[in-house]
């Protein structure tokens, strides 16, 4: 199967070929031409599969065959609509639709919280076709009228269960009631939950289904290995792995935004080029270090699980988590990071023996083990005990003595019921806890508000 036998215009093509891609991916391969049909759609594939070129080219070509209403300025309205749940998914959808488009004249927009209106205002009057948003920053524009979906004619949810775990649904069926009733609905989720089905069923008529494998099932890709350690250890033996095997771009992930930062020093000091991202820095912040990143000019970038969400590169060869997530599923996601569109990509794990339980959770969910592999020269200390690990306020893991996995507060205050799946990393977007999940500890998500001092409502 090549992409030429899609059914999919020659700019199109050529944008494809220019950027290097000559064979669809599973989910390219089912969703273009159905999409091209004008139906609606119901894929179910997580990011890595391919998805966004799934979309973002059939969406192209639908728009280049119909002719757009002008509105009194001679403008066209904006006649496509791609919600994502967050800032860089967002970032990164749009820049797919430049590339994919780069030989049509589109022209697209991106727009999400965390920075000034006043220029999205700007650049909305001058006319956009294809806006790409998260939702509370685009609720805010229509409440001030500054942008109109009257003219949509195909709407796009991506990732459609996160944005549900994000605590984004009323404001996802908002936007939908400022939509036009006839459009093309596409709706891709890595994960079918109850509410996703609703949604589902109100939004899309007659769907077409497409389910590609999931990336915890097709992890043969990702190489995963267990270094076991000496919780003091950790840094060095990162250093270590770094300098031997030249990895020049690796993803570590640590808990805590705090670990984020201390780490990111470390490197640096040991001469590796890093930089850390979580929710306390600043979205110009976050962009630049991801940028330099994903360009080679930054070694490792050190970043928490949320802030890490929709972080997209290419091939990326190396994931390392410094710390075990005390959420299973996290363990997947954070490995699917590499491993993507079939390139090979290695999953480290470094693992001292306060993490042993968090280890286990996690392989029960992925049904194998994962080989341990010890790094000569950093033997782990046999006679290290467990000790707790503190999330912000919470007390987990093997060492949490008789509070158990989860349970214990160190101030005595229980967080609202947040168990020890809790985060800490304070970034603006609320706990996701509730992500639908199918580990066996699944229910002691459920419900998971955000932890105590923390805003209740998605930030926009
Ligand atoms: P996505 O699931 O859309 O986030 O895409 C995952 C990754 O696969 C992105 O880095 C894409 O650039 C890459 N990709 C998408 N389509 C193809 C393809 N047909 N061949 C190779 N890589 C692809």
């Amino acid at each position: 199967m090549k992409f030429t036998d899609l059914g999919l215009a020659e700019p199109l093509l050529r944008a494809v070929h220019e950027h290097g891609y000559d064979t669809p991916t599973p989910i390219q391969a089912q969703a273009i031409p159905m999409v091209l049909t004008g139906g609606d759609l119901l894929a179910g594939a997580q990011t890595g599969t391919g998805k966004t070129a799934g979309f973002v080219l059939p969406m192209l070509q639908r728009l280049s065959l119909s002719t757009p209403a002008k509105d009194s300025r001679g403008r066209s309205p904006i006649r496509c609509l791609i919600l994502t749940p967050t800032r860089e998914l967002a970032a990164q959808v749009e820049e797919s639709v430049r590339i994919y488009g780069k030989h049509m004249r589109f022209s697209s927009m991106v727009i999400f919280g965390g920075v000034g209106m006043q220029p999205q205002i700007d650049k909305l009057r001058r006319g956009v076709d294809i806006l790409v948003a998260t939702p509370g920053r685009l609720l805010d524009h229509a409440g001030q009228r500054t942008l109109d979906l009257s003219h949509v004619e195909i709407l796009v949810l991506d990732e459609a269960d996160r944005m549900l775990d994000m605590g984004f649904l009323p404001d996802v069926k908002k936007v939908l009631a400022l939509l036009p009733p006839k459009k093309q609905s596409l709706l891709f989720s890595a994960t079918f939950s109850d509410e996703i089905k609703n949604l589902a069923d109100r939004l899309l008529n007659n769907p077409g289904l497409i389910e590609v494998a999931r990336r915890n099932q097709t992890a043969e890709l990702i190489e995963q290995k267990v270094h076991p350690v000496s919780r003091e250890a950790k840094k060095d033996v990162l250093v270590h792995l770094i300098k031997k095997n030249d990895w020049d771009q690796v993803l570590v992930f640590t808990r805590m935004k705090h670990g984020a930062n201390r780490l990111a020093e470390h490197l640096e000091k040991a001469g590796i080029s890093a930089m850390a991202i979580h929710g306390n820095k600043s979205q110009t912040a976050r962009t630049k270090a991801l940028s330099e990143f994903k360009h080679g000019d930054l070694e490792v970038l050190v970043a928490t699980d949320i802030a890490a969400r929709g972080i997209d590169i290419d091939q990326l060869p190396h994931v390392v988590n410094y710390e075990l997530p005390n959420v299973p599923e996290d363990y997947v996601h954070r490995i699917g990071r590499t491993g993507r569109a079939g390139t090979p990509g290695e999953a480290i794990s470094l693992v001292c023996v306060d993490e042993e339980g968090f280890l286990r959770d996690i392989e029960r969910l992925i049904k194998r083990s994962i080989p341990r592999e010890i790094v000569p020269g950093f033997e782990p200390d046999t006679s290290e005990r467990a000790e707790p690990i503190v999330l912000g306020r919470m007390v987990i893991g093997e060492g949490a003595g008789r509070f158990g996995r989860g349970g214990g507060h160190r101030n005595g205050n229980n967080g609202g019921g947040h168990g020890g799946r809790g985060r800490s990393d304070a970034h603006p977007a609320p706990s996701h806890g509730q992500r639908p999940a199918a580990g066996p500890r699944a229910g002691a998500s459920r419900g998971g508000r955000p932890p105590a001092g923390r805003s209740g409502s998605p930030k926009r």
